[in-house]
């Protein structure tokens, strides 16, 4: 497994328990010695006890080189972020692939994880065979998981997809997955590369347009003084509508997959001239919407704000994890500190990675610690702890009842 980050731990701890010997290396020393002494660089719900429960099927290593001529399958996780444009940077996967051409003596079967533009499985096969490299096949397998629930995700719920020029190559990585297959819970489509490939944008194109939707819904329900959650009940009414569970309006989405995906989809179609004008419009709205909790919190403080203090409850991008990336409370906060609106900051994994944004806004010890004498509170991420808060006593400790 090459890249030990969300996916590589995730599915690279999954895979042991399925009762594979499995090499996850990366090129960050600092998290592969942090593992190494048992400790996680991430956070996910479950992960620590799958990892020490297969403990001796998991080798954590740096000398990526080695493990790829050592290996006979190799996943590539590695990551695969925007560029300003909004295409996808594909230095990391490029270096691996220059690094298996380098290091790979016999034959392999390269699995694609990461989530690539299309046309990269094809990419892949003539990179390697121009670098001297013969003896793989590849196959495209994109990765489903959803932070915070990523282990269940992998051995309940998330389909497996395969998309290869090869049977054969299919039917190794079957084997890996074999248990979950075996599961009948799990389903899982062969298919060619490309159509994998579409496959992993539509999905998450589709969960944007969805969340993107119930947002705007909600800017409606509050300028008319209705109910957005009476309203998404009442569409959950409508068995064909279903199912509702993206329907949950927000401070907007984040994360580091929908904001990029759509965007690398989006520039990846309107090259070869098919242009997506819903998904356009998703991720304008999505800014849009970002401004759009900047005036609510401006209206409600009748646009006198500076001095102001704001307690945000909630830094990563949805509840159950430490990450950050795109997180709409990043936007919030550079916000409020545009208008010269103090922060009080409280999230119960994500404050050290918020830190190295905005090292210098106050990170609260405790949800009441944050919400001590400050004149409005947003709740902007669903963790349990938040949910339950007592709103009467939540009242008490805000200077003003925002
Ligand atoms: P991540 O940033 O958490 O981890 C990537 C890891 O790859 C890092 O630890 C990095 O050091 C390592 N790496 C980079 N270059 C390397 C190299 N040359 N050799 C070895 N290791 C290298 O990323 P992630 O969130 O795990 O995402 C990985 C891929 O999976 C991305 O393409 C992403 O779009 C996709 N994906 C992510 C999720 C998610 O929820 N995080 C879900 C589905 C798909």
């Amino acid at each position: 497994m090459i890249g030990a980050g969300y996916v590589g731990l995730v599915t690279g701890a999954a895979l042991a328990e399925l009762g594979h010997e499995i090499f996850i290396v990366d090129i960050d020393e600092e998290k592969i010695n942090a593992l190494n002494n048992g400790q996680l660089p991430i956070y996910e719900p479950h992960l620590k006890e799958l990892i020490l429960r297969n403990r001796e099927r998991i080798h954590f290593s740096c000398d990526v080189g080695q493990v790829i001529t050592d290996s006979t399958i190799i996943l590539i996780a590695v990551g695969t972020p925007s560029k300003v444009d909004g295409s996808t940077n594909m230095t990391a996967y490029e270096a691996i692939l220059k690094t298996i051409a380098a290091h790979a003596t016999n034959y392999k079967i390269i699995c694609v994880k990461s989530t690539v533009p299309m046309g990269t499985h094809d990419f892949t096969i003539d990179y390697l065979k121009r670098n001297d490299y013969h003896s793989f096949d590849v196959v495209s397998n994109p990765e489903f998981l959803r932070e915070g629930s990523a282990i269940n995700d992998f051995f309940h719920v998330n389909p497996i997809v395969l998309g290869s020029r090869s049977c054969s190559a299919i039917a190794g990585i079957k084997q890996l997955y074999d248990p979950l297959i075996q599961s009948n819970e799990i389903p899982c489509i062969e298919t060619d590369g490309s159509t994998a490939e579409v496959i992993k944008y539509s999905w998450n194109s589709f969960a944007a347009i969805r969340i993107g939707f119930v947002n705007e819904l909600a800017r409606v329900c509050t300028k008319i003084d209705a109910d957005v959650f009476q309203v998404v009940k009442g569409m959950s009414l409508n068995e064909t509508l279903l199912p509702t569970s993206q329907l949950k309006p927000g401070p907007g989405f984040g994360g580091s997959c929908l904001p990029k995906d759509i965007e690398s989809f989006i520039q990846q179609t309107d090259e070869i001239g098919v242009h997506l004008n819903i998904l356009k419009g998703v991720a304008l709205s999505n800014q849009l919407h970002k401004r759009w909790v900047m005036q609510l919190i401006s209206s409600a403080l009748d646009n006198n704000l500076s001095d102001k203090t704001v307690a945000l409850l909630g830094l990563s991008y949805k509840p159950n994890t430490d990450d950050i990336r795109r997180s709409p409370a990043i936007d919030i906060i550079e916000g409020c500190l545009r208008q010269k609106i103090k922060v009080r900051a409280y999230d119960p994994q994500a404050m050290k990675n918020m830190k190295t944004l905005f090292p210098s806004i106050y990170y609260a010890t405790s949800v009441n610690d944050a919400l001590l004498n400050a004149d409005i509170v947003l709740i902007l991420t669903d963790w349990d702890e938040i949910k339950q808060l007592d709103l009467v006593q939540v009242k008490k400790l805000l200077r003003n009842n925002i």
